[in-house]
């Protein structure tokens, strides 16, 4: 028996999905809001998508903040390594950076996008543009789709609308009005991955990108969490990898509305120098440039627009010459560059998101397929439901397995009982 099945957005996972049910020989409508497939997609990895992590399922785990458990049969049926031999296949050679982190050899997104959308067109897909579905609805012999311009009765829908934060690339939070009406509980969606906002005027440090450093947060009567990497100097806050995954960590720390109170921000910008070596280096290049001012010294250790900041919460006069340094100010000199403070104001909002946290509750559907435990033939796959994960590729992964054990699952089982 041949079945039909629908999907509905053209994202990472709606796309991967209807690739692996065309592949199975099933027949696929895609549905997308917006004139072009993955416009989400294209954007990722500042434009040029980290696809996956090279790493074991159980690490992609680790790097799963909410909800690991319910990923756990999704992760290990399609891994990082089953991810980069698909894209290969297709014809998009890979290449593995810092962290483990997956780019396509262009360094393209669009590279990403166009091979997922000729894969699907190739096998026969039919892609639906400029059509936003408006309901989903269980009808007698199959589940009938509401759209601009019409209806149309399926054997099975599968929902990838994605979350709904970066609302300008077709992810408004749709998934989560069919579910509700389907009788599936919502966890309230809330931004993930989001700049951090300071108190200090950072202005003049903004652009400035710093890799291979510490940045830590800490906050009354709870442990600390730093995370080593490359972050970024906004105008107003902090981005980059690592300050987007601490955001994700915040939970406890900021209030309701994503506010901090009595937390701080610590960069520590020489993360493989203990404070001895750090002295040392730091006496050693006074020593040098005795006769220059200090300001003038410290471009050996860090990028310049950072040398007022430094000097400022070191108490140090940045015109002082580096002769007159006296041990007591290199000590907090070195304590400084070990840990630059800050004060956290408040955590991005949900247009900022990288991600949705929260969302459909896994608790209703099947982990094994990501079908509706409350509707038959209905599934929800990647960011619509309430998983987000770490940066580093972690996130697409989630999107390609929870489509892939779901695709598999309709073609392998087109009667069930
Ligand atoms: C700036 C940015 C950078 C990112 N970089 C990375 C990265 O490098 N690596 C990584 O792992 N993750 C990254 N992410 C996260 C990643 O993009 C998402 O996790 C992923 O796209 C989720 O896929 P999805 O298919 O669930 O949703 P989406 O990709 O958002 O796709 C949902 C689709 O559904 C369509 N749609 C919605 N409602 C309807 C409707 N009613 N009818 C028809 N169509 C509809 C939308 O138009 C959209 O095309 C990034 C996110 C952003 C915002």
């Amino acid at each position: 028996m041949s079945i039909n099945v629908a999907i509905v957005g053209a994202g990472a996972s709606g796309l991967f999905a209807a690739a692996q049910l065309l592949r199975r020989g099933v027949r696929v409508d895609i549905y997308e809001r917006n004139d072009r497939v993955g416009k989400k997609l294209s954007i990722t990895g500042k434009g040029r998508c980290n696809l996956t992590n090279k790493c074991t399922p159980a690490q992609v785990m680790e790097n799963v903040v909410t909800n690991p458990k319910f990923l756990y049969s999704a992760i290990n049926s399609f891994t990082p390594d089953d991810v980069i031999e698909y894209f290969e296949s297709i014809g998009v050679p890979v290449k593995v950076e810092r962290g483990r982190r997956v780019f396509p050899v262009s360094d393209r997104a669009n590279d990403v996008v166009s091979a997922l959308q000729r894969d699907v067109t190739a096998h026969g897909g039919n892609i639906r543009l400029n059509t936003r579905v408006s309901s989903i609805t269980p009808v007698d012999g199959g589940i009938e789709l509401a759209f601009e311009g019409g209806k149309a009765v399926y054997d099975r829908v599968i929902v990838a609308t994605g979350g709904t934060s970066y609302k300008g690339t077709g992810s408004t939070g749709d998934g989560y009005a069919f579910a509700q009406a389907l009788g599936n509980k919502i966890i309230t969606p809330r931004a993930a991955l989001v700049p951090i906002y300071l108190k200090e005027d950072i202005s003049e440090l903004a652009g400035l990108s710093l890799k291979n450093v510490s940045v830590t947060i800490s906050s009354p009567d709870k442990q600390d969490i730093s995370l080593f990497g490359e972050m970024l100097f906004m105008h107003r806050g902090i981005s980059g990898p690592i300050v987007l995954s601490l955001s994700s960590l915040c939970a406890g720390r900021v209030n309701g509305h994503g506010e901090f109170s009595g937390s701080s921000v610590f960069i520590d910008l020489k993360p493989a120098l203990d404070v001895e070596k750090l002295d040392k280096r730091v006496l050693r290049d006074l020593q040098e440039g005795h006769t220059k001012a200090v300001k003038n010294v410290l471009p050996a250790l860090m990028p310049k627009s950072l040398i007022p900041f430094v000097l400022s919460q070191a108490r140090i006069a940045q015109d002082k010459r580096a002769c007159d340094i006296t041990s007591e100010e290199r000590q907090r000199l070195v304590c400084t560059v070990k840990g630059l403070k800050f004060t956290p104001s408040h955590l991005g909002g949900i247009d900022e998101g990288i991600i949705t946290s929260g969302g459909v509750d896994v608790k209703q559907i099947d982990p094994r397929d990501c079908s509706d435990k409350l509707s038959r033939g209905i599934y929800f796959i990647g960011e619509v439901l309430d998983v987000d994960a770490l940066t580093g590729g972690y996130n697409l992964q989630i999107a390609f397995s929870t489509a892939y054990i779901c695709a598999k699952s309709i073609a392998e089982n087109h009667n069930f009982a």
